[in-house]
C-alpha cells in the first residue's frame, strides 16, 4: 500500500463508522411513518417533527425502542412488526419514544434521569398504559 491508500482506506473506515444503520420506516405489518404520524395527532396536536424512524436490525426483547438524538432516530424493535403481537404494544412503544423527544434528560441530580416526574406524567396520558405494559411482559 502506498501512501494514497492508507488515507483512503482510512476515510472508508471513517464513514462506515460515523454512519448509523437506519432500516426505513416501511416493515412487513407496520409502517412506523404512518404510526408516528396518527399519534402525533392523537397525542401532540400534529406539531411534533418526524425523526428518522427505523426497525431494529435484530429482534430484541429488551431493547424495545429507543430515541437516539445524536441521529434524531427512533429504532423500535422488530419483535413489533409481526400479526401475532398487538398494535397496541407498538403504539405504546413509539408514544414512549416520542415522549424522549420532548423531555430532555434531567442531568440536574446525581443520576441522570431519563424518566423524570414530567415525564411519567405525560405518559398516563396514554389510555391504555395498564394493558399495554401487560403485552410488553409477555414477549
Ligand atoms: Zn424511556
Amino acid at each position: 500500500m502506498n501512501r494514497s491508500d492508507v488515507r483512503r482506506h482510512l476515510h472508508l473506515l471513517r464513514q462506515s463508522c460515523g454512519r448509523k444503520y437506519i432500516s426505513g420506516p416501511q416493515g412487513q405489518h407496520h409502517n412506523l411513518d404512518a404510526l408516528f404520524e396518527e399519534l402525533n395527532l392523537r397525542f401532540f396536536h400534529g406539531l411534533m417533527g418526524r425523526p428518522e424512524l427505523g426497525w431494529s436490525r435484530t429482534v430484541s426483547r429488551r431493547l424495545l425502542g429507543h430515541f437516539d438524538p445524536s441521529h434524531n432516530a427512533i429504532i423500535i424493535s422488530r419483535v413489533f412488526d409481526s400479526p401475532t403481537v398487538p398494535r397496541l404494544a407498538l403504539e405504546y412503544v413509539m408514544f414512549h419514544e416520542m415522549l424522549h423527544l420532548q423531555h430532555p434528560v434531567d442531568h440536574s441530580g446525581a443520576r441522570r434521569c431519563v424518566h423524570t416526574r414530567d415525564f411519567r406524567a405525560a405518559e398516563k396520558q396514554f389510555p391504555q398504559l395498564k394493558e399495554a405494559k401487560a403485552i410488553l411482559k409477555t414477549l
